[in-house]
């Protein structure tokens, strides 16, 4: 079979490309290894819901249509909004097929599934940046005595033994999962290292309306001075509940959560955590008055000063003074660790030389280091807010237009 473009990934990234390939009436598929939007089916925790608004919600020629614009979706019904999309354009997806290799060939790529054989010019990475949790190489020491769970395996509170919870990173996921263990009655621990504050409302407004008002989400690649470091800021921690909670370190101290530094080992059979604690608590604190700032000065030059409340700044951090330096994995205080480390893609069946030494695609812009190369769905891939549902949309359409580009360079030289 020989389409123009084989996207990989039925996710919103690949749905999108999807989306302005066919706007440009560039001929392709989309393969997918499970159903549309899979890793909303199979690889999220039951009680997860959007942090993004539901207004936000927005993909090439689509968005959210229903009657809760400031909610925050149940991963179900991101599920139903992304299958609805699919269903919208027509999009061309073979499901039920997995990539088992991408080569390249004289005239473009090779894409094998265990399914079909494809022969493309271009090939669209749209596989998702969150495949595998990343659990540091010390997990390895923790005593079997003590269960182990990833953010991909994790479902709910239910499922764990009664009994102490050490919860490693603070992140949107793990301060999300600790809130609602510590919540189920068993005593949770934080492990907290580098971490980003965030209210969940600000000024009578949400977070997220702010930071794409004041243009926060939408900063390129091509304009923040170290794009290596901001691709790897973890995600802040907010989450979207019905009452609009905040989600940061006071509010899980506040329901009794304990925090301890970034867990930092496991020797004999004792986690140690560092005593950097208050530190990259103040660090957090101050980026967040940073943040603040900035949606404060956009505000007043835009005339918003005496329609929205005044500004405020949040209470500094409270860390327990001596910090919890190391905690015993053997006495039974501690029944299960939950690695919310964070995630990294998995490219184990591409086979063109495209992956850096962290094992990262090579790209300017989603551009990747091999012609006719595409990818999609990265953090900062294009803009701050490339890894969220609505990044894809303006991601997928400079895209498109690359790949237009390379198409009418390719013809040009073949004539
Ligand atoms: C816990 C969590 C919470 C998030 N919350 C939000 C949020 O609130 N708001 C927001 O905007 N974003 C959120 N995101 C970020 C982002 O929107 C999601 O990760 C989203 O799923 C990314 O879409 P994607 O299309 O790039 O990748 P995915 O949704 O992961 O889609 C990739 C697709 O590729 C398929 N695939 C992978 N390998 C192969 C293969 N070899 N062959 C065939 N198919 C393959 C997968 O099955 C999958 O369907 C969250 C992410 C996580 C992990």
């Amino acid at each position: 079979m020989r389409p123009t473009a084989v996207i990989i990934g039925a996710g919103q990234g690949g749905l999108a490309m999807s989306r302005c390939l066919a706007d440009r009436s560039i001929d392709h598929v989309v393969l997918e290894r499970g159903e549309v939007a899979n890793s909303w089916r199979t690889e999220r925790w039951d009680s997860l819901r959007l942090l993004t608004p539901n207004w936000q919600c927005r993909l090439p020629g689509y968005e959210y249509r229903g009657d809760d614009p400031d909610g925050f979706m149940a991963a179900p019904e991101v599920v139903d909004f992304i299958a609805a999309y699919a269903k919208d354009n027509a999009a061309p997806v073979h499901t039920g097929t997995t990539v088992t290799s991408v080569r390249r060939t004289d005239g473009g790529y090779c894409v094998s599934s265990d399914q079909d054989e494809w022969q493309c010019q271009v090939v669209v990475l749209a596989t998702g940046a969150f495949n595998v949790a990343r659990i540091p190489a010390f997990a390895e020491a923790v005593p079997s005595s003590v269960a182990t769970l990833t953010p991909m395996t994790y479902r709910n509170p239910s499922e764990l033994d009664d009994g102490g919870v050490l919860v490693v990173g603070a992140s949107a996921t793990g301060v999300q999962i600790a809130h609602e263990i510590q919540r189920s009655g068993r005593p949770v621990t934080l492990a907290v290292g580098e971490h980003v504050r965030g209210p969940r409302d600000y000024r009578g407004r949400d977070i997220h309306w702010w930071m794409e008002a004041a243009g926060v989400l939408d900063e390129r690649y091509d304009e923040v001075d170290d794009i290596v470091r901001a691709r790897r800021v973890p995600s802040m921690q907010l989450a979207g509940s019905p009452e609009r909670a905040t989600f940061d370190l006071n509010a899980l101290t506040g329901i009794g959560v304990r925090l301890a530094g970034r867990l930092a080992g496991i020797r004999d059979g004792r986690a140690q955590f560092s005593g950097s604690l208050r530190n990259k608590c103040e660090l957090a604190d101050l980026k967040l008055g940073r943040l603040l700032d900035t949606i404060d000065e956009w505000a007043t030059t835009n005339g918003l000063d005496d329609s929205v409340p005044p500004p405020e700044r949040c209470a500094p951090t409270t860390v327990a003074e001596p910090p919890l330096l190391g905690l015993d994995l053997l006495g039974g205080e501690i029944r299960t660790i939950v690695w919310a480390t964070g995630f990294r893609p998995d490219y184990s069946w591409l086979d063109v030389d495209v992956l850096d030494a962290k094992g990262l695609v090579r790209h300017d812009g989603g551009v990747v280091d091999s012609p006719g190369m595409f990818l999609i769905g990265m953090p900062f891939l294009r803009r701050r807010k490339s890894s969220f549902i609505d990044g894809a949309r303006d991601d997928a359409q400079d895209l498109a237009a690359e790949i237009a580009a390379f198409l009418d360079r390719q013809a040009s030289s073949a004539t």
